[in-house]
């Protein structure tokens, strides 16, 4: 029977975006398919509220969209700072490696943010080009404040670089005011579009810099002087050519993004907030513990919860598949049977987040785990409702 995907994506589409996709494929130089293009990077400035930033659209996973921040303003021996709160983290050192720079990595235990002062101490250390900052860690559900951290970076004369794969279009993001250089993002979590999007907006800075640099972009897909004349020329509605778009996902970006500006960007902010608080609560409500360890620092767009004591994971997942809702296992190699992940962004509405909550109880109960059955519901309709 259907079965609802609550992972921390791809997530449930609305049914507008997955009927523009589903619509014939038209020419990339239709004046069409321009017109959408160009709609959907003017659309994205007001999403990620960077009105001076150059947005590129590109074929590619979020992964490709950290790999081309990464490539077109790192040179070698540049040193960089990457802020770690997971496997994203992680990951993002490993890349920033392969371009030549210097990396130092600032790490902490799994549901912990690093102090400021820690950040501070280091980028007085040495002249850093740029540090890097995951904005939701997917791995385990850590939201970072960014705002104090990109201040510091402009103070220190550093880039900064959010991965915000996880929390564009769900958490709070003030691109310029924020002063961030790049804010990055990919198509399948709370854009709202199938995966196949790397989205990224660059700021004035970071374009001064990619312009400056001496050695070449150190990969032929993902070099900005390829895609720059693009971006802008799909932004003047004129045909343009590097590499074929997707245009069926381009289409469904259009819609998404047209659906995202109308909700208004602070309401979707707050819709996610409630919903992220209800679950939270719910789990807690349960007797469960957060990977977070405080609520300043949980993400609103998924969480990541500990298994009870006694309760095996495998056989707790395969209940709530049983009970037609999807949700994920650990992903930190570290503690990846230990935990299960909710992705609740995007379209995710009250009901969807009943019902995940009803599985999980369900399936606890199903475990046989002894708790006060229904208080986890009860707890989100609270929250839900006021
Ligand atoms: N960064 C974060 C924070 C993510 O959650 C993900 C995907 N889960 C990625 C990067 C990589 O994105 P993709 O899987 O689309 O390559």
């Amino acid at each position: 029977s259907r079965k609802l995907l609550m992972i921390p994506g791809p997530i449930e589409f609305e049914p507008e975006v997955l009927q523009a996709i589903g619509a014939p494929t038209t020419s990339h130089v239709a004046t069409n398919f321009i017109n959408s293009f160009g709609n959907c990077l003017e659309m994205m400035r007001e999403v990620w509220q960077s009105p001076t930033g150059q947005p590129f659209i590109i074929a590619g996973s979020g992964t490709l969209a950290m790999d081309m921040a990464a490539v077109n303003l790192i040179e070698p021996n540049d040193n960089v700072l990457v802020l770690s709160t997971g496997y994203f983290g992680e990951r993002y050192a490993e890349i920033v490696k392969r371009y030549g720079a210097n990396v130092t990595i600032l790490t902490t235990e799994p549901g912990n943010t690093i102090a400021l002062e820690k950040i501070e101490n280091e980028l007085s250390t040495k002249d850093y080009k740029l540090l890097t900052i995951t904005h939701v860690d997917t791995s385990t559900g850590v939201l970072v404040n960014p705002e104090p951290i990109t201040k510091l970076a402009q103070k220190y004369n550093t880039l900064s670089i959010l991965d915000g794969v996880c929390s564009v279009a769900g958490e709070e993001i003030k691109q310029d005011e924020w002063g961030i250089d790049v804010v990055l993002t990919a198509s399948q979590k709370a854009i709202g579009v199938p995966p196949g999007l790397a989205l990224l907006m660059a700021s004035k800075k970071a374009m001064a810099v990619f312009k400056n640099r001496k050695a070449p972009v150190q990969n032929y897909y993902a070099d900005f002087t390829n895609w720059l004349p693009i971006m802008q020329a799909y932004e003047n509605r004129n045909p343009s050519y590097f590499g074929t778009p997707p245009v069926n996902l381009i289409a469904g970006l259009e819609i998404s993004l047209k659906q995202i500006v109308d909700e208004g960007i602070n309401n979707r902010f707050a819709r996610h907030k409630k919903i992220g608080t209800a679950f939270r609560q719910a789990m807690l409500a349960i007797g469960m513990k957060l990977l977070p360890n405080h609520k300043n620092n949980s993400a609103n767009t998924l969480t990541a919860t500990y298994y009870p004591n006694n309760i095996n994971g495998a056989d707790f997942l395969k209940q709530i598949g049983n009970n037609n809702v999807i949700i994920a296992g650990g992903l930190l190699p570290s503690h990846k049977t230990q935990y299960f992940r909710v992705g609740h962004m995007g379209s995710v509405n009250s009901n969807d987040i009943l019902a995940t909550i009803g599985a999980i109880e369900s399936s606890l109960i199903a475990c046989k785990f002894q708790y006060e059955q229904g208080i986890g519901i009860k707890t989100a309709l609270n929250i839900i409702n006021t």
